[in-house]
């Protein structure tokens, strides 16, 4: 009998453990369900469901290759999916194990209605797998990397399973009608500039390989913004058009330093996910006490403070590497990855705002938006996670942009600014602004002294 293989953030043939199990038991009816009501706030944001309908379109096609389709539901994944055995009569639901806690629990309950295969397949290890020598499970990224390394030696990823068709198939939603595609104001020009052409595991694995050829300065080339020094994967990651362990694969004859660093950035995604397993709600609520709604200026405490979140959200904070960090985000959907490092810490520390506010923001703007690395990125930053408290250390935005050669990044997203000179751009004095730039929101002086200020009152 049928065996349905519910779709979610796995969106592949290769390496996947779901299908290949399917595949083994019958024919196989792959269905992505479209489901806004079981992640309540969590709705997947605007840039995630653009880059969805494209990944969606592009697993189709590599489905109709294996002469099957997928098909499109929309509803309560757990009832929806209830309602599709009734129908089909089909024996199992085939799926890929999730984490977010509001997949844990849909996954709970769809098991108790009918039998639900779970397989893992989205991390290098499955979360929990690697443990202390006491048996718990990493709280802290370095040993977690090195056992992780230990652990690890080689993947073998399971090819394109081989599919037969269910004797009728049935009905599926038009891809099209699910408005996941901006319509007016169709905000996706700059993603299409940037992504067009990328979706789906063969044009990912293509880009991959073509990253491998330079991946021996990965780890210089990582750090500069203006370089196109990184993968790009995450988007790809996220929606599971590729595993970790394809990528760890096929770059398994690659022994360079710069190679390494990539692994251990790998590793840094099962990392977040180790955490998500610990404490579902860690992108939620800050780990650490003595940082709730008080410690912070938030904005519904008064007009400037909601201004000057719009101001970072708009990328007008007149601190060039912060505004040209959301301005690609905004524009593009993906922002590098030392610029999101020196944007989210200048909201919390420099603009005091709750990095909640700044999560919730990248959960809506990002193509790659993931509750794991996004919510330990940002607890990280702020030093209210599980880390050693990292409040205290605050980044200077100027002289980051200064060190990591910013100046080309800024031309790029900051037009106003081009015509500065390299030693203008990163700071410009009020005699070289142009009059369309904003002057700086707060100085940097006073922001960290107003930072520091707080983190001493609140231990007093
Ligand atoms: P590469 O440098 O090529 O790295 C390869 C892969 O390793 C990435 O695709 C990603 O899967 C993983 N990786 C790299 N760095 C990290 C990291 N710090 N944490 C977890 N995984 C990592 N990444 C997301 O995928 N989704 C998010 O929502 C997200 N939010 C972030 C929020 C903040 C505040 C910060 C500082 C970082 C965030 N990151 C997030 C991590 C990182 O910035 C991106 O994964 C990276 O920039 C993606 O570009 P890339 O694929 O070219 O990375």
């Amino acid at each position: 009998s049928p065996q349905i293989v519910w779709l979610r953030r796995d969106l592949r043939l290769c390496d996947h453990h779901a299908f290949t199990a399917a595949a083994e038991a019958g024919p196989v009816i792959p269905v992505y369900v479209l489901d806004d009501e079981t992640p309540e706030d969590r709705r997947m944001g605007g840039a995630s469901r653009w880059w969805l309908h494209h990944s969606l379109a592009a697993l189709a096609d590599d489905l109709g290759r294996h002469r099957s389709k997928l098909v499109l539901r929309r509803g309560r994944a757990s009832d929806v999916l209830g309602a599709l055995v009734e129908e089909t009569g089909a024996e199992a639901v085939h799926a890929t194990r999730h984490y977010e806690p509001w997949w844990r629990e849909a996954e709970e309950e769809l098991a108790e209605r009918i039998r639900l295969c779970l397989h893992d397949g989205n991390y290098l290890l499955p979360p929990g797998t690697v443990t202390t020598g006491s048996g718990s499970p990493y709280k802290i990224y370095s040993p977690f990397r090195d056992a992780m390394r230990e652990a690890i030696d080689g993947f073998d990823p399971l090819p394109e399973p081989s599919l037969t068709n269910p004797d009728t198939w049935p009905e599926s939603d038009d891809l099209a009608d699910w408005g996941l595609l901006p319509t007016k104001p169709d905000w996706a020009g700059g993603m299409v500039d940037v992504w067009d052409g990328t979706f789906g595991t063969s044009a990912a694995m293509a880009r991959f390989e073509r990253f491998l050829d330079g991946v021996k300065d990965y780890g210089v080339d990582r750090n500069l913004p203006a370089e196109d020094g990184t993968s790009r994967m995450s988007p790809h990651l996220h929606h599971g058009e590729v595993s970790p362990r394809m990528l760890w694969d096929a770059m398994s004859r690659y022994t360079t330093d710069g190679a390494n660093t990539f692994r251990n950035e790998l590793i840094w995604r099962d990392y977040a996910q180790n955490v998500i397993q610990q404490f579902p709600k860690y992108a939620e609520e800050p780990y650490r006490d003595g940082y709730d709604d008080s410690f912070w200026r938030n904005p519904n405490r008064g007009h400037l403070i909601a201004e000057e979140l719009e101001a970072w959200q708009r990328g007008l904070t007149g601190y060039p590497i912060v505004d040209a960090g959301m301005r690609q985000l905004w524009a593009t959907g993906w922002m590098h990855n030392r610029v999101r490092m020196i944007a989210a810490s200048f909201l919390v520390k420099h603009l005091l705002i709750d990095w909640r506010h700044g999560e919730q923001w990248y959960w809506d703007c990002l193509v790659d938006a993931d509750y794991g690395n996004n919510g330990v990125n940002w607890q990280w930053i702020s030093g209210t996670g599980v880390d050693s408290n990292m409040f205290v250390r605050i980044m200077a935005p100027l002289s980051q942009s200064e060190k990591f050669d910013a100046a080309d990044y800024i031309r790029e997203w900051v037009p106003e600014l081009a015509d500065l000179s390299d030693a203008e751009i990163h700071d410009p004095s009020d005699k070289c602004r142009p009059d369309d730039y904003p002057a700086k929101i707060i100085g940097h002086k006073e922001a960290r002294e107003r930072a520091l200020e707080t983190y001493r009152a609140s231990k007093r």
